[in-house]
């Protein structure tokens, strides 16, 4: 079974949640799944492991660690948490992004890493793209070079991969 079949299967459709009217995509069954959590690491990675590759991944709050995690111990790199504002301890940069209501506010620890690391972002879902764009944010101010983007699921007509790409190239195993 594909990685990108294993997200289909596994994917819960969640109506109503976590607001009225919202069709949320439940993707937790996959990272439970033993085989499915080690497949979707290896598809995620595959397309940015050659040229140049990846030297860290930046996994963004919080169901992007998960992903994170597996894909830098496949490929043996470390880990860099993208995180909601105020969990970090001391310097951090900050970026704040427009929500469909609202405000949200992403922060990094700068100086974990040499300048022009180059960095993989991962996430569950790619929705508008405005998280992942503030995240690619956050990794320039911090000196590194973001070489794409990764998420299980891409969601329609949200134009989220037309933000970001060509500069950044995006691969997803799913489009719903
Ligand atoms: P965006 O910034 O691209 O509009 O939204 C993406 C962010 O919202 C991601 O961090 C993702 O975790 C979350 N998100 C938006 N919609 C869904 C959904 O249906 N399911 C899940 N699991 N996360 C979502």
């Amino acid at each position: 079974e594909t990685a990108a079949a294993l997200v289909e299967r596994l994917t819960a459709v969640v109506p109503d949640f976590p607001k009225p009217g919202i069709l949320f995509r439940d993707v937790t069954p996959v990272f439970s799944d033993p085989v499915a959590f080690g497949r979707v690491c290896e598809a995620l990675a595959a397309p940015f492991a050659i040229g140049g590759g990846f030297q860290a991944v930046a996994g963004i709050e919080a169901r992007g660690f998960a992903l994170a995690g597996g894909i830098a111990a496949q490929h043996q790199v470390g880990v860099l948490t993208v995180r909601k504002a105020g969990k970090l301890p001391g310097e951090v940069l900050s970026e704040q992004y427009a929500l469909e209501y609202g405000e949200a506010e992403l922060e990094l620890r700068p100086g974990q890493l040499p300048q022009g690391t180059r960095v993989l972002v991962v996430d569950d879902v790619l929705a508008t793209g405005g998280t992942a764009a503030a995240t690619v944010t956050l990794l320039e101010r911090a000196g590194y070079e973001a070489v794409g983007f990764a998420s299980l699921l891409e969601l329609d007509g949200l134009a989220g991969r037309e933000r970001l790409e060509p500069r950044l190239p995006v691969t997803t195993l799913g489009r719903v």
